[in-house]
């Protein structure tokens, strides 16, 4: 189970779950769904922190 550190959303499904991105942010692992992951896709590849988004 995974849940989008940016709206929240959990995802039930591992399979689901593995289509979304990942990302270190000062040590932190986070996880984003896939329309969030979609949505900032320019921003994770930039390596911004999600607060800057
Ligand atoms: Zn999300």
């Amino acid at each position: 189970m995974a849940t989008c550190d940016f709206c929240g959303v959990v995802e039930d499904d591992p399979a689901g779950a593995l289509t979304w991105a990942t990302s270190v942010e000062k040590g932190v692992r986070r996880s984003y769904c896939t329309d969030c992951s979609r949505e900032h896709l320019r921003s994770l590849e930039a390596k911004l922190d999600s607060e800057w988004w």
